[in-house]
């Protein structure tokens, strides 16, 4: 039976590939952009995160069209790299405003009709580096880490209400976030990470239709890595 989708940032990277996964499988996907046009074959609404009010229509048209989102991918995220002693209170801020309090907004609209429901799934993108820890990325890994906390409580508040919050947490993969990096920089990491290469976002895809799966209908709370084995034991 399909389900009704929502993957925030879905025009592109990451999260496309997580909407191009469910539509695959035939749920009624839908996806946030901020910029630009929605990606073709897929509906898309308007939204910036960072606005509440703006959160609140995109569910409404979500909701018009496919019914309550029973399956929420809170992937929509920013970079803004620095070392702390030159990183500004607006880019820190920044940050967190749009990966974990974005989340936040997203998850709290989502719960509404998941409680009335009792069922829901809600995955959350996080990074290896979350738990890492990344220098120049202070305010990024606090906003992936916060997302953690975040998922483990909403986890034990919901779990009553079979909704089940996991995290997926990515390495390295290729999108427009990594290609930003200096090539020395990515040479750098790739030999850091056990299978010697750069994730793509299909694989992260996947572990994001594991969770919202009926096979994953126990688990909750859990953190899984995707990350060619960069971040093992956390
Ligand atoms: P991209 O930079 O390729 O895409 C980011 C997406 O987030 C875009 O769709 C962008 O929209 C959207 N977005 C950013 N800010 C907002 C906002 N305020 N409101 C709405 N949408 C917004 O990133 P990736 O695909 O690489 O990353 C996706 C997720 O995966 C992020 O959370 C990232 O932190 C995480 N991740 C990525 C890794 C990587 O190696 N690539 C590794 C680990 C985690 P727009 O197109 O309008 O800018």
């Amino acid at each position: 039976m399909s389900r009704s989708v929502l993957v925030t940032g879905g025009n592109r990277g990451i999260g496309l590939a997580i909407a191009r996964g469910f539509a695959g499988v035939g749920d009624d996907v839908a996806v946030t952009h901020r910029s630009g046009e929605p990606p073709e074959g897929l509906f898309g609404v308007h939204c910036d995160i960072t606005d509440t009010a703006q959160v609140d229509a995109a569910f409404k048209r979500v909701e018009e069209e496919h019914g309550p989102v029973e399956v929420l991918v809170a992937n929509a995220g920013i970079t803004k790299d620095q070392l702390l002693a030159l990183m500004n209170e607006e880019d820190f801020s920044a940050v967190l405003d749009t990966n974990l309090t974005g989340a936040f907004r997203v998850a709290k609209r989502a719960v509404r009709g998941m409680m009335r429901k009792r069922s829901g799934r809600i995955v959350l993108i996080s990074s290896v580096v979350g738990l890492l820890g990344s220098g120049g990325q202070a305010n990024y890994a606090a906003s992936k880490a916060g997302l953690v906390g975040f998922a483990r409580s909403l986890a034990r508040e919901l779990g009553s209400r079979n909704i089940t919050v996991n995290v997926v947490a990515p390495g390295f993969v290729e999108t427009d976030m990594t290609a930003q990096l200096p090539q020395e920089r990515q040479d750098e990491i790739k030999g850091t990470v056990p299978l010697g290469r750069f994730g793509r976002a299909d694989e992260v895809a996947a572990a994001v239709r594991f969770l919202a799966s009926e096979e994953a209908a126990y688990i909750t709370g859990a953190i899984i890595p995707v990350d060619g084995g960069m971040g093992m034991g956390h």
